[in-house]
């Protein structure tokens, strides 16, 4: 019988490796924290909800017996990757990170490198109007600040109340550039902040930024534990298949 994987998901990516998976005959199971009340859903099986923190987890993989764990989490979901490695390491678990590469600014880029929200809530200037794209949940930062405005794009929307004078847009990635662009011209945006969340689907707003020289308040990726870790789908599930295969 092939053996079962784990993967951590609530990504795109965590999704086409379910697929690959399957198609490889192997039997997964996704897991999602359960945040996003409308979730795309991935082939194979589903959990949803919580572990409980590491131990959680690992009294999970040890009663459902997984040959392996793949953290294929956000880039910036960095709790769930410290609990994976740690519930791993106590069940003797293989694990394995499925996680794109970040992206990296172009010589005529103008970034503004920050360490977490607050601090790029602080790096706009008064009378910014910003296209901040980084999820609903820590948005209020933002709103909290009377003397910048703009777009908040989210795929769902906030708990907070959105003030006036920002545009609450609910979307879904692909974007193209052109698009990007239309939108960033249409509510005269000076400055874009952006997670370094890397990869093609939400690559374009910064190819609009280059354009138009919009500067980018770029929040820089956590911090997460060691794993032996896989820019891409394809790559880490023929690797799973070398090693579990008997
Ligand atoms: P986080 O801060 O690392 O995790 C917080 C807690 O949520 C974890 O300790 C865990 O709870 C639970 N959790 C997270 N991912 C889970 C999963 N796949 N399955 C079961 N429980 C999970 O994570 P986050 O930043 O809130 O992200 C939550 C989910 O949204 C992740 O699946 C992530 O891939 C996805 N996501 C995050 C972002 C982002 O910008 N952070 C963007 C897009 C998608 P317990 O300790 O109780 O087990």
């Amino acid at each position: 019988m092939p053996a079962r994987v784990l993967i951590l998901g609530g990504t795109g990516d965590a999704r086409r490796l379910a697929q690959i998976l399957t198609d490889m005959g192997f039997a997964t199971v996704t897991s999602l924290a359960g945040v996003t009340r409308d979730p795309l859903h991935p082939v194979g099986g589903l959990r949803v909800g919580r572990f409980g923190g590491a131990e959680g987890l690992a009294d999970h993989l040890q009663s459902e017996r997984y040959g392996a764990i793949v953290d294929a989490t956000h880039p910036f979901a960095a709790r769930m990757s410290r609990n994976a490695a740690m519930a791993a390491s106590i069940t003797g678990t293989p694990l394995l990170r499925l996680e794109r590469p970040p992206w990296t600014a172009a010589a005529e880029d103008i970034w503004i490198p920050v360490a977490d929200t607050p601090a790029a809530v602080s790096a706009l200037p008064s009378g910014a109007r910003a296209l901040v794209t980084i999820g609903r949940t820590e948005i209020a930062a933002f709103f909290s600040r009377a003397d910048i405005a703009g777009v908040a794009r989210m795929i769902e929307p906030p708990e907070s109340a959105v003030p006036q004078s920002w545009s609450l847009l609910l979307a879904r990635p692909p974007f193209t550039e052109e698009a990007e662009a239309d939108l960033m011209r249409q509510h005269r945006i000076t400055h874009l902040v952006t997670k370094n969340a890397g990869g093609a689907a939400t690559e374009a707003k910064l190819d609009a930024t280059r354009s138009a020289r919009i500067p980018v308040v770029m929040i820089e990726r956590p911090c997460k534990p060691r794993a032996t870790t896989f820019p891409e789908p394809q790559v880490l599930a023929e690797a799973l298949r070398d090693m579990l295969s008997p």
